[in-house]
Protein backbone atom coordinates (compact mmCIF):
# COMPACT_ATOMS: atom_id res chain seq x y z
CA UNK A 1 0.00 0.00 0.00
CA UNK A 2 1.29 3.62 -0.93
CA UNK A 3 1.82 5.83 1.47
CA UNK A 4 -0.30 7.97 1.08
CA UNK A 5 -2.95 5.54 1.25
CA UNK A 6 -1.89 4.18 4.42
CA UNK A 7 -1.89 8.20 5.82
CA UNK A 8 -5.94 8.26 5.05
CA UNK A 9 -6.80 4.97 6.52
CA UNK A 10 -5.24 6.51 9.90
CA UNK A 11 -6.58 9.00 9.07
CA UNK A 12 -10.23 8.17 9.30
CA UNK A 13 -9.27 5.82 11.78
CA UNK A 14 -7.88 8.63 14.30
CA UNK A 15 -8.94 12.07 13.03
CA UNK A 16 -10.38 14.35 16.18
CA UNK A 17 -14.24 14.73 15.72
CA UNK A 18 -14.20 18.65 14.54
CA UNK A 19 -17.27 20.34 13.61
CA UNK A 20 -15.94 21.88 10.25
CA UNK A 21 -15.18 18.80 9.33
CA UNK A 22 -18.92 17.49 9.90
CA UNK A 23 -19.87 18.35 5.90
CA UNK A 24 -17.90 19.95 3.05
CA UNK A 25 -19.56 23.19 3.23
CA UNK A 26 -17.26 25.80 2.08
CA UNK A 27 -17.98 28.86 4.05
CA UNK A 28 -17.03 26.89 7.38
CA UNK A 29 -14.26 25.64 5.87
CA UNK A 30 -13.45 29.07 5.19
CA UNK A 31 -14.06 29.87 8.45
CA UNK A 32 -12.07 27.79 10.21
CA UNK A 33 -8.95 27.66 7.91
CA UNK A 34 -8.72 31.78 8.83
CA UNK A 35 -9.85 31.20 12.64
CA UNK A 36 -7.09 28.33 12.69
CA UNK A 37 -4.05 30.88 11.03
CA UNK A 38 -3.10 32.30 14.04
CA UNK A 39 -5.05 29.77 16.87
CA UNK A 40 -4.39 26.16 17.97
CA UNK A 41 -7.93 24.38 17.19
CA UNK A 42 -8.81 23.49 20.67
CA UNK A 43 -8.75 27.26 21.59
CA UNK A 44 -10.60 28.39 18.43
CA UNK A 45 -13.51 25.96 18.75
CA UNK A 46 -15.87 27.96 21.07
CA UNK A 47 -15.15 31.22 19.40
CA UNK A 48 -15.99 29.16 15.95
CA UNK A 49 -19.40 27.26 17.82
CA UNK A 50 -20.10 30.93 18.52
CA UNK A 51 -19.69 32.64 15.17
CA UNK A 52 -21.36 29.61 12.89
CA UNK A 53 -24.35 30.30 15.15
CA UNK A 54 -25.02 33.52 15.02
CA UNK A 55 -23.19 33.71 11.34
CA UNK A 56 -24.43 30.69 9.45
CA UNK A 57 -23.85 31.37 6.31
CA UNK A 58 -21.91 34.01 3.72
CA UNK A 59 -25.73 36.04 3.47
CA UNK A 60 -26.11 36.62 7.62
CA UNK A 61 -22.41 37.20 7.53
CA UNK A 62 -22.65 40.32 4.51
CA UNK A 63 -25.27 41.53 6.40
CA UNK A 64 -23.53 42.04 9.54
CA UNK A 65 -21.59 44.69 10.72
CA UNK A 66 -18.10 45.16 11.50
CA UNK A 67 -18.48 45.92 15.39
CA UNK A 68 -20.67 42.53 15.62
CA UNK A 69 -18.31 41.07 13.74
CA UNK A 70 -15.49 41.90 16.03
CA UNK A 71 -17.88 40.94 18.70
CA UNK A 72 -17.86 37.59 17.58
CA UNK A 73 -14.02 37.36 16.83
CA UNK A 74 -13.47 38.20 20.53
CA UNK A 75 -10.36 35.82 21.90
CA UNK A 76 -9.22 35.10 18.87
CA UNK A 77 -6.99 38.48 17.92
CA UNK A 78 -5.58 39.73 14.62
CA UNK A 79 -9.30 41.27 14.54
CA UNK A 80 -8.70 42.56 10.60
CA UNK A 81 -9.62 38.55 9.91
CA UNK A 82 -12.84 39.46 10.84
CA UNK A 83 -12.91 42.33 9.36
CA UNK A 84 -11.73 41.04 5.84
CA UNK A 85 -14.38 37.66 6.23
CA UNK A 86 -16.97 40.65 6.63
CA UNK A 87 -15.64 41.92 3.22
CA UNK A 88 -15.11 38.44 1.80
CA UNK A 89 -18.99 37.56 2.32
CA UNK A 90 -19.86 41.14 1.18
CA UNK A 91 -17.63 40.53 -2.24
CA UNK A 92 -19.53 37.18 -2.43
CA UNK A 93 -23.02 37.98 -1.98
CA UNK A 94 -22.44 40.66 -4.62
CA UNK A 95 -20.52 38.55 -7.07
CA UNK A 96 -21.38 35.22 -6.35
CA UNK A 97 -24.64 35.00 -5.64
CA UNK A 98 -23.51 34.31 -2.04
CA UNK A 99 -21.84 31.10 -3.20
CA UNK A 100 -18.40 30.26 -2.57
CA UNK A 101 -16.77 29.86 -6.10
CA UNK A 102 -15.36 26.54 -6.91
CA UNK A 103 -12.39 27.77 -9.13
CA UNK A 104 -8.89 29.38 -7.80
CA UNK A 105 -8.70 31.96 -9.60
CA UNK A 106 -12.13 33.45 -8.50
CA UNK A 107 -11.17 31.97 -5.09
CA UNK A 108 -8.34 34.70 -5.32
CA UNK A 109 -10.40 37.40 -6.25
CA UNK A 110 -12.31 37.36 -2.42
CA UNK A 111 -10.66 39.79 -0.23
CA UNK A 112 -8.00 38.68 2.26
CA UNK A 113 -7.85 35.25 0.73
CA UNK A 114 -4.84 34.26 -0.08
CA UNK A 115 -3.11 30.97 -1.65
CA UNK A 116 -3.10 29.15 1.16
CA UNK A 117 -7.02 29.31 2.31
CA UNK A 118 -7.98 29.14 -1.33
CA UNK A 119 -6.39 25.56 -1.54
CA UNK A 120 -7.36 24.44 1.49
CA UNK A 121 -11.17 25.62 0.98
CA UNK A 122 -10.92 24.14 -2.53
CA UNK A 123 -9.48 20.89 -1.66
CA UNK A 124 -11.33 20.13 1.59
CA UNK A 125 -15.18 21.38 0.14
CA UNK A 126 -14.65 20.25 -3.19
CA UNK A 127 -11.54 17.62 -3.94
CA UNK A 128 -10.11 19.69 -5.96
CA UNK A 129 -6.72 18.74 -6.91
CA UNK A 130 -4.26 21.47 -4.91
CA UNK A 131 -1.70 20.36 -2.09
CA UNK A 132 -1.66 22.26 0.89
CA UNK A 133 0.96 23.33 3.05
CA UNK A 134 1.04 24.96 6.49
CA UNK A 135 2.99 24.58 9.60
CA UNK A 136 2.38 21.36 10.58
CA UNK A 137 2.26 20.39 6.54
CA UNK A 138 5.89 21.95 6.46
CA UNK A 139 7.36 19.49 9.44
CA UNK A 140 5.92 16.41 7.99
CA UNK A 141 7.21 17.05 4.77
CA UNK A 142 10.61 18.76 5.85
CA UNK A 143 10.95 15.29 8.34
CA UNK A 144 9.98 13.02 5.54
CA UNK A 145 11.58 14.01 2.64
CA UNK A 146 15.46 15.13 4.78
CA UNK A 147 14.60 18.56 3.50
CA UNK A 148 17.84 20.49 4.26
CA UNK A 149 17.09 24.12 3.99
CA UNK A 150 15.82 26.53 6.72
CA UNK A 151 12.10 26.21 6.27
CA UNK A 152 11.13 29.70 7.27
CA UNK A 153 12.62 31.09 4.20
CA UNK A 154 10.39 32.00 0.99
CA UNK A 155 12.39 29.97 -1.55
CA UNK A 156 11.81 27.14 0.69
CA UNK A 157 8.22 27.38 1.01
CA UNK A 158 8.32 26.55 -2.89
CA UNK A 159 10.25 23.74 -2.73
CA UNK A 160 7.98 22.28 0.05
CA UNK A 161 4.90 23.69 -2.02
CA UNK A 162 6.77 21.40 -5.11
CA UNK A 163 7.08 18.37 -2.30
CA UNK A 164 3.59 18.73 -1.37
CA UNK A 165 1.73 18.47 -4.77
CA UNK A 166 4.56 15.50 -5.73
CA UNK A 167 3.03 13.68 -2.33
CA UNK A 168 -0.80 14.67 -2.66
CA UNK A 169 -3.16 11.96 -3.06
CA UNK A 170 -4.82 13.54 -6.59
CA UNK A 171 -7.99 11.05 -6.05
CA UNK A 172 -8.63 11.86 -2.51
CA UNK A 173 -6.96 15.51 -2.08
CA UNK A 174 -9.14 17.19 0.60
CA UNK A 175 -8.87 14.41 2.73
CA UNK A 176 -5.16 14.29 2.41
CA UNK A 177 -4.29 17.34 2.90
CA UNK A 178 -6.38 16.83 6.56
CA UNK A 179 -4.57 14.15 7.38
CA UNK A 180 -1.31 15.83 6.51
CA UNK A 181 -2.60 18.58 8.69
CA UNK A 182 -3.37 15.85 11.74
CA UNK A 183 -0.39 14.16 11.47
CA UNK A 184 1.50 17.47 12.08
CA UNK A 185 -1.03 18.14 14.87
CA UNK A 186 -1.28 14.62 16.41
CA UNK A 187 1.93 12.46 16.08
CA UNK A 188 4.54 14.02 14.04
CA UNK A 189 4.80 16.97 16.83
CA UNK A 190 8.13 18.55 17.53
CA UNK A 191 9.23 15.60 19.26
CA UNK A 192 7.81 13.32 16.88
CA UNK A 193 5.63 10.22 18.27
CA UNK A 194 7.40 8.08 15.04
CA UNK A 195 6.32 4.74 16.76
CA UNK A 196 2.37 5.81 15.64
CA UNK A 197 3.30 7.46 12.69
CA UNK A 198 1.75 5.45 9.44
CA UNK A 199 4.41 6.76 7.06
CA UNK A 200 7.07 5.96 9.24
CA UNK A 201 8.34 3.60 6.90
CA UNK A 202 9.88 5.77 3.96
CA UNK A 203 10.05 8.80 6.65
CA UNK A 204 13.76 9.39 5.32
CA UNK A 205 14.37 11.09 8.77
CA UNK A 206 13.08 8.30 10.49
CA UNK A 207 15.22 5.97 8.65
CA UNK A 208 18.81 8.50 9.32
CA UNK A 209 17.35 8.58 12.82
CA UNK A 210 17.88 12.22 12.84
CA UNK A 211 14.32 13.48 14.20
CA UNK A 212 15.66 15.92 16.63
CA UNK A 213 17.61 17.69 13.69
CA UNK A 214 14.80 18.50 11.39
CA UNK A 215 12.75 20.77 10.40
CA UNK A 216 16.22 23.00 9.91
CA UNK A 217 14.75 26.04 11.51
CA UNK A 218 16.12 29.75 11.68
CA UNK A 219 16.94 31.37 14.61
CA UNK A 220 13.89 32.35 16.34
CA UNK A 221 13.85 36.29 16.19
CA UNK A 222 13.80 37.81 19.94
CA UNK A 223 10.62 39.46 20.82
CA UNK A 224 10.96 43.41 21.24
CA UNK A 225 9.97 44.52 24.86
CA UNK A 226 7.79 47.45 25.16
CA UNK A 227 5.30 49.21 27.34
CA UNK A 228 1.47 50.11 25.95
CA UNK A 229 0.49 53.03 28.46
CA UNK A 230 -3.36 53.07 28.28
CA UNK A 231 -5.59 56.05 29.31
CA UNK A 232 -8.67 55.76 31.38
CA UNK A 233 -9.89 59.52 31.01
CA UNK A 234 -13.53 59.99 32.36
CA UNK A 235 -16.07 62.47 32.07
CA UNK A 236 -19.02 62.23 34.10
CA UNK A 237 -18.13 58.44 35.24
CA UNK A 238 -17.78 57.27 31.22
CA UNK A 239 -14.39 56.67 29.45
CA UNK A 240 -12.88 57.84 26.46
CA UNK A 241 -11.70 55.00 23.61
CA UNK A 242 -10.69 55.52 20.13
CA UNK A 243 -10.46 53.35 16.92
CA UNK A 244 -6.98 54.31 15.64
CA UNK A 245 -6.51 53.43 11.65
CA UNK A 246 -2.87 53.42 11.43
CA UNK A 247 -1.42 52.94 14.67
CA UNK A 248 0.97 49.70 15.15
CA UNK A 249 -1.94 47.82 17.63
CA UNK A 250 -5.61 47.40 17.83
CA UNK A 251 -6.13 49.04 14.41
CA UNK A 252 -9.24 47.52 13.99
CA UNK A 253 -10.95 47.83 17.05
CA UNK A 254 -11.73 50.56 19.51
CA UNK A 255 -9.32 50.63 22.31
CA UNK A 256 -8.30 52.69 25.12
CA UNK A 257 -6.18 55.50 24.07
CA UNK A 258 -2.39 54.34 24.69
CA UNK A 259 1.28 55.47 24.14
CA UNK A 260 3.88 52.87 23.05
CA UNK A 261 7.57 53.23 25.13
CA UNK A 262 10.78 51.23 24.28
CA UNK A 263 14.17 51.58 23.34
CA UNK A 264 14.77 51.79 20.13
CA UNK A 265 11.33 51.73 18.51
CA UNK A 266 10.74 52.31 14.85
CA UNK A 267 9.15 55.93 13.79
CA UNK A 268 6.22 53.74 13.27
CA UNK A 269 5.61 53.20 16.92
CA UNK A 270 5.11 57.10 17.61
CA UNK A 271 1.95 58.96 17.67
CA UNK A 272 2.96 62.12 16.51
CA UNK A 273 -0.73 63.32 16.01
CA UNK A 274 -2.16 66.22 17.96
CA UNK A 275 -3.96 63.28 20.46
CA UNK A 276 -1.06 61.43 20.97
CA UNK A 277 0.95 64.57 21.61
CA UNK A 278 -1.97 65.66 24.14
CA UNK A 279 -1.48 61.96 25.60
CA UNK A 280 2.57 63.13 26.07
CA UNK A 281 1.77 66.02 28.21
CA UNK A 282 -0.44 64.45 30.03
CA UNK A 283 1.30 61.25 31.11
CA UNK A 284 4.30 62.54 33.16
CA UNK A 285 1.34 63.84 35.85
CA UNK A 286 -0.33 60.49 35.77
CA UNK A 287 0.27 57.57 38.35
CA UNK A 288 0.61 54.85 36.32
CA UNK A 289 0.66 51.56 37.81
CA UNK A 290 1.50 48.10 36.30
CA UNK A 291 -0.93 45.61 35.07
CA UNK A 292 0.48 42.62 34.10
CA UNK A 293 2.09 41.14 31.22
CA UNK A 294 1.35 40.41 27.59
CA UNK A 295 3.00 38.30 25.15
CA UNK A 296 1.79 38.52 21.50
CA UNK A 297 3.86 37.23 18.26
CA UNK A 298 6.78 39.72 17.85
CA UNK A 299 6.28 42.05 21.73
CA UNK A 300 6.39 41.31 25.02
CA UNK A 301 4.50 43.74 26.51
CA UNK A 302 4.34 45.51 29.94
CA UNK A 303 0.80 47.12 30.43
CA UNK A 304 0.31 50.17 32.68
CA UNK A 305 -2.50 51.98 33.48
CA UNK A 306 -3.47 55.53 34.86
CA UNK A 307 -6.91 57.31 35.50
CA UNK A 308 -7.63 61.30 34.69
CA UNK A 309 -10.79 62.68 35.20
CA UNK A 310 -10.83 65.33 33.04
CA UNK A 311 -11.45 68.87 34.32
CA UNK A 312 -13.49 71.42 31.82
CA UNK A 313 -10.17 72.46 30.35
CA UNK A 314 -8.98 69.53 29.49
CA UNK A 315 -12.18 68.15 28.50
CA UNK A 316 -12.87 71.17 25.96
CA UNK A 317 -9.25 70.55 24.58
CA UNK A 318 -9.39 66.91 24.10
CA UNK A 319 -12.96 66.91 22.39
CA UNK A 320 -11.65 69.70 20.05
CA UNK A 321 -8.62 68.53 18.80
CA UNK A 322 -10.52 64.50 18.45
CA UNK A 323 -13.70 66.71 16.79
CA UNK A 324 -11.67 69.20 14.52
CA UNK A 325 -7.60 68.57 14.61
CA UNK A 326 -8.04 64.46 13.66
CA UNK A 327 -9.31 63.96 10.03
CA UNK A 328 -12.17 61.10 10.72
CA UNK A 329 -10.60 58.54 8.82
CA UNK A 330 -7.06 58.71 11.16
CA UNK A 331 -9.25 57.85 14.60
CA UNK A 332 -12.90 57.31 16.05
CA UNK A 333 -13.90 57.85 18.75
CA UNK A 334 -16.81 57.56 21.77
CA UNK A 335 -17.44 57.58 25.33
CA UNK A 336 -18.45 54.33 27.16
CA UNK A 337 -19.56 53.26 30.58
CA UNK A 338 -16.48 51.70 32.41
CA UNK A 339 -18.44 47.85 32.72
CA UNK A 340 -18.68 47.72 28.83
CA UNK A 341 -15.01 47.94 28.55
CA UNK A 342 -14.63 44.56 27.81
CA UNK A 343 -16.90 44.48 24.93
CA UNK A 344 -15.90 47.71 23.73
CA UNK A 345 -11.97 46.84 23.72
CA UNK A 346 -12.51 43.67 22.59
CA UNK A 347 -8.99 42.32 23.06
CA UNK A 348 -7.44 39.99 26.20
CA UNK A 349 -5.44 43.10 26.53
CA UNK A 350 -8.64 44.74 28.21
CA UNK A 351 -9.52 41.72 30.57
CA UNK A 352 -5.83 42.51 32.17
CA UNK A 353 -7.09 46.21 32.77
CA UNK A 354 -8.93 47.46 35.97
CA UNK A 355 -11.97 49.19 34.82
FE1 LIG B 1 7.29 12.50 11.51
FE2 LIG B 1 8.38 10.34 12.63
FE3 LIG B 1 6.35 10.09 10.94
FE4 LIG B 1 8.73 10.79 10.06
S1 LIG B 1 8.18 8.85 11.03
S2 LIG B 1 6.79 11.72 9.48
S3 LIG B 1 9.47 12.04 11.75
S4 LIG B 1 6.29 11.10 12.96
Amino acid sequence: MANQDKLLQWFYKNQRKLPFRENKDPYKIWISEVMLQQTRVAAMLPSYEKFILRFPDITSLAKSTEEEVIQYWKGLGYYSRAINLRKGAVFLKENFNSKFPDTLDETLSIPGVGPYTARAVLSIAYNKEFAVLDGNVKRVLARYFLFKENISLPSSHKALQELADTFLNSENPGDHNQAMMELGAMVCLQSPLCMLCPIQKGCLVFENGKQSEFPVMGKEKTKLPIKLKFFFLEKDERILVVKYKHRRFFKTIFTLPFLIEGKKLPASYEDNSDFGKLLQSMDESLDWTKAGKHSITHHDIELQQARLSLDNKNLESLEKILSSNIPSAEIEWKWIDGKDLKSEFPSSIAGKLQA
